[in-house]
């Protein structure tokens, strides 16, 4: 597999409209607008930054996977993304290398990329995301 960059940090927040603020305003990274992707409960706010970017994520339920890592964790770095050239093909890999998937099979996550996540049992505690875009 060909990983290619950092893609995008995904920080979760209680509130994008809050969150901003401190990224945008302060930093004075652009803020590129919002989607809300109902099969993951999220809304994404992205942040280009140089060949990446910043992710922010609001849970849009309760019981979405931002507010119950909010809810356990706090506020935060809630995964990282590599850019893969490849995403079946890195996913078939890392099955044959025995490396515990949350996805199987990619699914379609904002920005209409394709992406799928690694269960962070099998990368030292971190929730990463594999992710390409066409
Ligand atoms: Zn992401």
């Amino acid at each position: 597999m060909k990983v290619l960059k950092i893609d995008h940090l995904g920080i979760a927040v209680k509130s994008i409209e809050n969150g901003k603020n401190f990224w945008s305003d302060v930093l004075g990274m652009e803020f590129a607008g919002t989607e809300t992707v109902e099969a993951q409960k999220v809304t994404t706010a992205f942040l280009p930054v140089g060949e990446s970017e910043v992710e922010l994520l609001e849970s849009t339920s309760d019981d979405g996977p931002v507010a119950k890592y909010i809810d356990k964790k706090g506020e935060g770095i809630q995964h990282v993304a590599f850019r893969v050239e490849n995403i079946e093909e890195a996913l078939e890999e890392l099955k044959a290398k025995g490396i515990r998937l949350i996805d199987e099979t990619p699914r379609r996550g904002a920005g209409g990329a394709k992406i799928a996540f690694l269960h962070p049992k099998a990368t030292s505690g971190v929730l990463v995301e594999l992710c390409q875009r066409d």
